[in-house]
């Protein structure tokens, strides 16, 4: 099976079994989306989500989050991981886009990037969310996904498995396949034993033919 292929049939298959795929953190607008991003660091959306509403609450709008005390946030956030670092990029990021933005939240990556506590990934999340532009966050689930199913070959790096997918995907399919290798690895393609016998990818699935499938056939000798 040829790359090309193999990424048509991963397409083919979320299209029919994942056609609604989006973020799992809950939002309203770009303001919000980009804080729950920032907290999700080494953090799970279910505990983002459970926080935000309070912090919603209190900080409604980018002005109000860059007045914020470091105290009060903190007191909000501590059950997230890295409370102390988060309150601090929080409160500068809330400052740089009231002082640098005029208070809205820029929409490309070159600009998202100054931000504090926004690297490459959660720039392109906000972006390809917000604005469906064609650019590919890569987490620890699309990065190892991508290389087991071998969308990927040998990418030693999150930045070269986003260029190698970039290079397959349809432009107007990049902000969903994201969460669609996002929600597979989070559901069916887990880090330790993933669950092989339920994924419908077996088939096209690289790792599957070369590691599980000899597995099982030896487990049968
Ligand atoms: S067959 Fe197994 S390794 Fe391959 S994508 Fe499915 S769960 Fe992951």
């Amino acid at each position: 099976m040829t790359r090309p292929e193999r990424f048509q049939a991963v397409i083919d298959y979320f299209k029919i079994t994942r056609p609604e795929a989006e973020t799992e953190l809950v939002f309203g607008n770009p303001y919000e989306l980009l804080v729950a991003v920032i907290l999700s660091a080494q953090c799970t959306d279910k505990r983002v989500n459970m926080t935000t509403p309070g912090l919603f609450a209190m900080y409604p709008s980018v002005a109000k989050l860059a007045k914020a005390d470091y105290d009060d946030l903190f007191a909000i956030i501590k059950s997230i991981s890295f409370p102390g670092n988060k309150t601090r990029h929080l409160m500068g990021m809330a400052k740089m886009v009231m002082e640098q933005f005029g208070g809205e939240i820029p929409m490309t990556v070159e600009e998202l990037v100054q931000l504090p506590g926004v690297g490459r990934k959660t720039a392109n999340v906000i972006t390809s969310v917000i604005d469906k532009q064609p650019n590919m966050a890569v987490d620890t689930h699309v990065f190892r996904v991508s290389a087991r199913i071998g969308l990927t070959l040998n990418a030693k790096n999150p930045l070269q498995t986003e260029q190698q997918l970039i290079k397959y995907i349809p432009t107007e399919l990049v902000h969903k396949f994201h969460h669609w290798l996002i929600l597979h690895g989070r559901y069916i393609c887990v880090a330790r034993n993933p669950k092989c016998a339920e994924c419908g990818l077996k088939s096209v699935c690289k790792y599957y033919h070369t590691v599980i499938k000899k597995q099982v056939i030896r487990e049968k000798k």
